[in-house]
């Protein structure tokens, strides 16, 4: 049997792996549901386990952790920002946000480091190490969870370190195991995989059929401007990611999600909201509007004026928009400043 990491399974991939157990459906949901679900690295007194099952899951199943190096809490609100090391060495950052009402939801990483360069994300500046398997991720929410009781883990959100369509088979089994009933219990719709636009697997991912919401960050509907910001956009069309997404809508209904990093004097314009409007004519979208975080300065927040005119251009062109805060200046946890840390602790 090839050694796995006990929490990188769901209960069927369990069984499957370990075939040669005969481990029964209901005996994988309990081995499942005392990793992840219970959260615990034993397997003494499962209900039904042989004891020569339990030996082997124990001899060829791997079940350490990660290690939290550092927890930054924010002074001025409740974001937490984790800095993660792996059993290789590797370090990787997760951030827990408070929403409006009292529950948590997890900004995951799915990459050590980023290989796609957007300009305007520290991550990017990086460049790539290795990308996350299932287990690690799985174990970033395991962690808040188990050190945030005072409020409940219910969203995830793979928007941390990395692009996720370019981890996608251990990002989409991740995201089962935190949606299993024996797992991490949440509900699909309350998890939420954003991309930067790898066309090919935005079409793969709809043809599956997941319940997970996707988010393009779209960013900019120009393509040369587009393709100034994320290097990436060089390889796919506006219209054919604009096409993809409003299939994507209608196989899985509800909105057309965007992200939009909105930054001074870039994509502010009255331009974009109304190339938005005609790319997405006839669907409902929901824009979710980012100040920019560049500590380089190169990229700049929108001041009050200028962001509302870009907000009322949106709504004059039917584009459905929530501003998102993106919290925890003070800890670098907020979107696209997910690097520092790694980079040698240079958090504040
Ligand atoms: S924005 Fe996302 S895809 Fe782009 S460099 Fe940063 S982590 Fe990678």
């Amino acid at each position: 049997m090839e050694p796995t990491h006990l929490r990188s399974h769901t209960p069927l991939s369990l069984a499957t792996h370990f075939r040669d157990l005969g481990l029964s459906p209901t005996l994988a949901r309990r081995v499942v549901n005392r990793v992840v679900g219970e959260d615990r690295d034993d397997l003494e007194g499962i209900p039904g386990l042989p004891r020569r099952a339990s030996d082997a899951l124990q001899g060829h199943g791997d079940l350490r952790r990660l290690r939290v190096v550092d927890r930054r809490r924010s002074a001025v609100d409740p974001f937490v920002k984790y800095l993660f090391e792996s059993v290789d060495g590797r370090r990787f950052e997760t951030v827990r946000i408070p929403l409006e009402k009292p529950r948590f939801s997890v900004c995951v990483s799915s990459q050590v480091g980023c290989a796609l360069a957007c300009g305007f994300c520290e991550t990017g500046r990086l460049g790539f190490e290795r990308n996350l398997e299932a287990w690690e991720i799985v174990e970033q929410v395991l962690t808040v969870r188990r050190e945030s009781p005072e409020r409940p883990v219910t969203g995830v959100v793979f928007q941390g370190q990395g692009e996720p369509f370019q981890n996608y088979d251990a990002v989409i089994r991740a995201a089962e195991i935190l949606r299993d009933p024996s797992g991490g219990r949440l509900r699909g719709d309350r998890i939420t995989i954003s991309t930067v636009g790898l066309l090919p697997m935005i079409e793969r991912y709809t043809d599956e059929g997941h319940p997970y919401r996707l988010i393009l960050s779209l960013t900019s509907t120009d393509p040369e401007k587009r393709a100034r910001l994320l290097p990436v956009a060089r390889r796919y069309d506006v219209a054919d990611l604009a096409q993809a997404m409003r299939r994507h809508q209608a196989r899985r209904g509800g909105p057309v999600n965007l992200a939009w990093v909105l930054m001074s004097g870039v994509n502010t314009g009255a331009d974009e909201a109304r190339e938005l409007g005609r790319l997405f004519r006839g669907v409902k979208v929901r824009l979710s509007v980012i100040d920019v975080n560049d500590p380089t300065g190169e990229f700049e927040r929108a001041g009050d004026e200028e962001r509302s005119g870009f907000l009322n251009a949106l709504a004059e062109n039917g584009i459905g928009f929530v501003r998102r805060y993106s919290g925890g200046p003070d800890i670098h946890a907020a979107c696209g400043m997910l690097a520092s840390a790694a980079r040698g602790g240079a958090v504040v």
